[in-house]
């Protein structure tokens, strides 16, 4: 074994220096592996990156909050950076109207001005359109809270960001529709929230602090000098690609970010503004500044417009319906024939993580990867 191990430059070999990439480089570095890193991208930390613009720390790759209830990932991420007290109010815009968003007694009161829960309730009960079986999302929104909720808040947005008509998605996209009966307009129910004061950037650097990392690299380029390296390789890049896409190519949804420096120090007051209309082309306004409270005379404002996608642009949101499912899963199985190689993170496991829990992923795949080196 100790021969081998001479044999190799690297114990592991990680692909893609995004939170998976970079959870998995930590804990391999502490019980004292030595780690290399690639990534394709000129830059760490995936689709957490942020770059400073004019000051501001600008959320490349969309949006990202963080929220977790898992105090263990929560006390890892702060042991490299201090996050703020920024809790996610996003409000939503339907034909020039604004609305409090997620929809909560606030949003009812603007739109039906009913004031007390139980005025509400009633007024609920009296939009709802009894369909006793719902066949798809349009059908289940309906029966649960009525036609103006359903054509103010989910149909044009979602029928931007899938693609297609809410008739033919089916109904777990949306597992629930919280409508709160209170005031509070928190998104996120979890007891930790913030956005890193330093920036998204730093907790990558952080988290990778003395690993090597090389960017600009992509492993398919020159896949067998880079299968020679190590003992063991982490791959956290798409699943097909990895395998040349043999069993067929799993499907996407993108987002195309526009985004544009104003001479104006406030443009929309609010980190976040989803436009639900269907003729509005993009589905949320980015005002990067309000998530980290900056003062400064300029701001920097992203368009967010949802995207066909195809193998040059960045792969977003995995389409996990039956067809796709079970194309994965045929990858999943030819992945667990590689016992030199291990998979995972959103791309390689074909699913949508939030931070927080990419992080536990990694987590609690640590030792395995690490005894494998
Ligand atoms: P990635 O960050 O995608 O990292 C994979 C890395 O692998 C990339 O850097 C890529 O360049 C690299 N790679 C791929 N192929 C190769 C190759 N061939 N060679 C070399 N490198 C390669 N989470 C939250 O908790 N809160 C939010 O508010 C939130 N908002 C989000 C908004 C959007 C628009 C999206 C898309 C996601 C959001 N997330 C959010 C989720 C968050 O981005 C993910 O949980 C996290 O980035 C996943 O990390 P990862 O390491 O699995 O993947």
């Amino acid at each position: 074994m100790s021969q081998q191990k001479a044999q190799k430059a690297y114990d592991l070999l990680i692909i893609g220096s995004g939170l998976y990439g970079a959870t998995i480089a930590h804990f391999a570095k502490k019980a004292g592996k030595k780690v290399l890193i690639i990534d394709k991208r000129p830059h760490i930390g995936g689709n957490i990156y942020t770059e400073k613009v004019k000051g501001i720390d600008v959320h490349k790759y969309g949006a990202h909050i963080f929220h977790t209830s898992n105090k263990k990932v929560w006390d890892f991420v702060n042991q490299f950076v201090t996050f703020n007290h920024f809790v996610n109010r996003p409000k939503v815009c339907f034909k020039n109207q604004l609305f409090s968003f997620p929809i909560n007694l606030m949003t009812l009161y603007q739109l039906w001005d009913v004031k007390t829960p139980q005025e509400a309730e009633e007024k609920l009960e009296s939009v709802r359109i009894p369909i006793e079986k719902p066949q798809n999302l349009e059908e289940w929104v309906l029966s649960e809270v009525g036609e103006e909720i359903y054509e103010t808040f989910i149909k044009g947005y979602t029928t931007k960001q899938w693609g297609c008509s809410p008739k033919e998605l089916p109904t777990f996209i949306i597992r629930r529709l919280p409508i709160r009966l209170t005031f509070d307009d928190n998104y996120f129910f979890d007891p930790y929230q913030g956005i890193p004061k330093e920036g998204y950037t730093a907790l990558a650097e952080g988290i990778m602090e003395g690993i090597e990392v090389k960017v600009g690299v992509d492993f398919f380029k020159e896949r067998r000098f880079w299968e020679e390296q190590a003992r063991h390789i982490l791959y956290t890049g798409p699943i097909d690609q990895f395998f040349d896409y043999k069993f067929g190519e799993l499907e996407y949804r993108t987002l195309r970010f526009d985004t544009k420096t104003l001479n104006q120090d406030n443009f929309q007051g609010n980190a976040v503004i989803n436009y639900t209309e269907e003729s509005v082309p993009y589905t949320r306004i980015l005002e990067h500044k309000h998530f980290n409270f900056t003062d400064s005379a300029k701001t920097v404002v992203t368009w967010e417009y949802p995207d066909t996608w195809n193998k040059n642009k960045i792969p977003y949101y995995p389409v996990n319906n039956d067809a796709n499912n079970a194309l994965f899963k045929q990858y999943k199985e030819a992945s667990e024939t590689y016992p030199s190689i291990s998979f995972g993170g959103r791309l390689a496991e074909y699913k949508y993580y939030d931070m927080h829990q990419v992080i536990a992923q990694a987590m609690s795949q640590a030792d395995k990867i690490i005894s494998a080196c």
